[in-house]
């Protein structure tokens, strides 16, 4: 067997205090996990039953900070930051209670978005392909591996925007935790290691500019430092 033209390479994200690197396989996202952020894009009330699940491209993510590009079509791209977990395994219909022995580690990410394109698309109930998963919409840190840091279930998560506090919060106030997340995304996908799951965003998202730089934090566990051009 041949490839008819080279395959595309796997993306990869580095490892903190390792030379070995974790290769992506899907990017899943969680929308309205924060109910303050919920509220702010106006939700009428945040549902424990329905998660918001939505994907991204692997190619998307650019890796360990540096230039992110500003993406094209767009007059609003929006910061939104989020503690990033990586799988080392997955399955189907996985109990809450078993989700941790999934992960491999932990990271921060920016869940970037093209906001007016996702009004414009919310408003005619069309989906949210082109407003999250464009190119280089998933900047994520380098990721620290559970083995050495254990699973945190509370930490601050925070982004800082040009040194300006943009967005805080304590991962403790995730509506679905980080094990119903991968329990419930089970239900529906078949998880494999190289997974990444965006655990959804506190409040506090906004506009980001050419030139603006950026500092993601999860405390204790990764930081992400990196410009958009
Ligand atoms: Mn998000």
């Amino acid at each position: 067997m041949s490839y008819a033209i080279p395959p595309a390479a796997t993306p990869v994200l580095p490892i903190f205090g390792s030379e070995m690197r974790f290769p992506v396989h899907r990017i899943y996202c969680i929308g309205r996990n924060y109910a303050e952020h919920a509220k702010e894009m106006g939700a009428q009330a945040v549902s424990r039953a329905q998660p918001v699940f939505f994907l991204k491209p692997a190619d998307t993510v650019v890796p360990g900070g540096g230039d992110v590009p500003y993406p094209s079509a767009t007059k609003e791209l929006h910061h939104e930051v989020e503690m990033v977990v990586a799988l080392q395994s997955g399955g189907r219909d996985i109990d809450a209670t078993r989700a941790r022995e999934c992960v491999f580690g932990y990271g921060v990410g920016l869940d970037l978005t093209r906001r007016d394109l996702q009004a414009a698309a919310k408003a005619k109930g069309l989906p949210w392909d082109v407003a999250k998963g464009f190119d280089a919409s998933a900047p994520v840190s380098s990721l620290r591996a559970a083995g050495e840091i254990g699973h945190p279930s509370h930490a601050q998560l925070s982004l800082r925007v040009n040194g300006e506090l943009r967005q805080q919060t304590d991962i403790a106030e995730m509506i679905f935790p980080v094990a119903d997340i991968i329990a419930e995304l089970s239900k529906l996908f078949e998880l494999k290691g190289g997974d990444l799951v965006f655990t959804g965003t506190p409040a506090g998202v906004g506009p980001l500019q050419r030139g603006d730089e950026f500092r993601a934090e999860l405390q204790g566990v990764a930081v992400l430092e990196a410009r958009i051009v």
